[in-house]
């Protein structure tokens, strides 16, 4: 079983926060204020803080 971390681009505010805890997998891409997935298959456990740090839930598994 392999899942992807995705950022619903339609839903994210481009508030930062998941790059703030997990900046192995998410980069906020300030020209358009999203967060963009760098590491898809995630890695450390952070991508869970993400995800519980998202105001807009924008972050899944896939
Ligand atoms: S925490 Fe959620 S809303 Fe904020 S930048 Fe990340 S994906 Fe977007």
């Amino acid at each position: 079983m392999s899942q992807k971390v995705v950022v619903d681009q339609e839903t994210c505010i481009g508030c930062g926060n998941c790059e703030a805890v997990c900046p192995e997998v998410f980069k906020l891409d300030p020209a358009i204020d999203k967060s963009q997935v760098i590491k898809p298959e995630g890695g450390p456990d952070c991508v869970e803080d993400a995800i519980d740090q998202c105001p807009v839930e924008a972050i899944s598994w896939q």
